[in-house]
């Protein structure tokens, strides 16, 4: 990380060190695509011994209190993700046809699968069960879905279905074909102040109302916010969020290091503040080229890093935008801007209508620009008529697990 240059700089915490068994055997699965999701996981059952990866130093910090869990097979381990994750997928979801594999996250591995009943393509998050059982986070997986069962907003990704296999957990929604705004940050270096203004309402409105639910989402970060085909967000990943009660805190050191606010760095207390900071950084990104703090090795280096740093926007951000950034990165998050009604009323969207309706109506020119010629670079796609589907799972294994 370093000085603004026209380049981007690397994901906060890519995956590092040598290559794990567990991404080798994936990367084998995945050889075959064009596989079903329900011989992914009978590939699986037929390992025998399935052990845990060691935890990498990856995106997310671990939860605390890790346990050791025994080998498989454990027969209670259907029934502890119930009722969450139905043991069949819904009738009429059974054809899910292999695509590619999309991101293998801190957590699961997600894939483009092909619906071949309807024809429509989407993503599935499969999360290993050993390893939600290992990390000890089996309430905060059903939290995840229960809370994107919930929700439903123009601006935020909404679940399709979940359900689960023997061994894995499959969460499933819309796939969205022009990535993440990370990528496109990361191609284009840093964005327009009128772009910047844009998503910045778009995400408000999708924090406000995610608030208003009680739901703080605790990992607002570019590589969590998925783009339509018209260039529009959607945040996505509510794999740490959790809903609090009227007045409750929460206490969780969890997040992703360079987004994380100082009340979340030092252990709490803290509430849905904690989001509005994270916006900060993401806007001060977007628009500097670079994030305002680099990464540091874990959660009190960065603490102090983010107690020491000045968060002075570069000269070429407009004031309005530099004290729209000031008022966010507010390290005392009761005097931080903490509500959609304060961003609403801010100088730097004056004229700004923070209507979904009216957001939306444009598409978003540098983003169905940006992919159109990342299209025209890769060529023509096949049609999905043209798609094979006889790979569909046999009668006697109509569906995963
Ligand atoms: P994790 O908990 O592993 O971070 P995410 O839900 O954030 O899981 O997914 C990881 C990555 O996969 C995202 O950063 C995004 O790039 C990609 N991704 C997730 N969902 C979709 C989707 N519906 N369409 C396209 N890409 C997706
Ligand atoms: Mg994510």
């Amino acid at each position: 990380m370093g000085a603004a240059t026209s380049e981007a700089e690397p994901p906060p915490e890519p995956l590092q060190g040598a290559e794990s068994s567990w991404v080798r055997s994936w990367k084998n699965l995945l050889a075959g695509i064009g596989g079903t999701v329900a011989r992914l996981e009978r590939s699986w059952a037929t390992r025998r011994r399935l052990r845990p990866p060691p935890p990498h130093p990856g995106e997310k910090l671990p939860r605390p209190g890790e346990k050791a869990v025994p080998e498989w097979p454990l027969p209670q381990f259907v029934s502890l993700f119930l009722p969450e994750f139905p043991i069949r997928p819904p009738a009429g979801q059974q054809q899910l046809k292999i695509l590619g594999l999309v991101a293998k996250g801190s957590f699961g591995t997600v894939l483009k699968v092909l619906d071949c009943r309807r024809e429509k393509v989407f993503a599935v998050k499969v999360v290993p069960k050993v390893e939600v059982l290992r990390r000890d986070t089996l309430k905060q997986c059903k939290e995840e879905v229960s809370i994107q069962r919930q929700i439903s907003h123009p601006f935020v990704h909404c679940l399709g279905d979940s359900w689960q296999g023997q061994r894995h957990l499959f969460i499933m929604c819309t796939y969205c074909g022009t990535g993440d705004l990370y990528a496109l940050w990361a191609s284009l270096g840093h964005l327009e102040e009128t772009t910047i203004r844009l998503f910045a309402a778009e995400l408000a409105l999708a924090l406000g109302y995610l608030h208003d639910l009680g739901i703080v989402h605790r990992d607002v970060k570019m590589e969590n916010i998925l783009l339509d085909e018209r260039g529009h967000l959607k945040l996505t990943d509510f794999g740490l969020s959790r809903q609090l009660g009227r007045g409750q805190r929460a206490r969780t050191i969890c997040g992703t290091l360079q987004y994380m606010a100082p009340e979340v760095l030092s252990g709490g207390p803290y509430s849905h503040a904690a989001d509005w900071w994270s916006l900060g950084v993401l806007l001060f990104t977007l628009a500097a080229g670079q994030f305002p703090v680099p990464p540091e090795r874990d959660h009190l280096a960065m603490l102090a890093s983010v107690n020491r740093c000045s968060y002075e926007s570069p000269g070429s951000v407009s004031r309005k935008l530099c004290l729209l950034l000031s008022e966010l990165l507010c390290r005392n998050p009761l005097r931080r801007l903490h509500h959609l009604h304060h961003v609403e009323s801010h100088l730097f969207f004056r004229g700004v209508s923070f209507d979904a309706e009216l957001l939306q109506k444009q598409p978003v020119e540098l983003v169905v620009a940006a992919r159109r010629a990342e299209e025209a670079a890769l060529g023509p796609s096949p049609a999905f008529a043209d798609f094979d589907c006889d790979l569909l799972p046999s009668p006697s294994h109509p569906c995963p697990g």
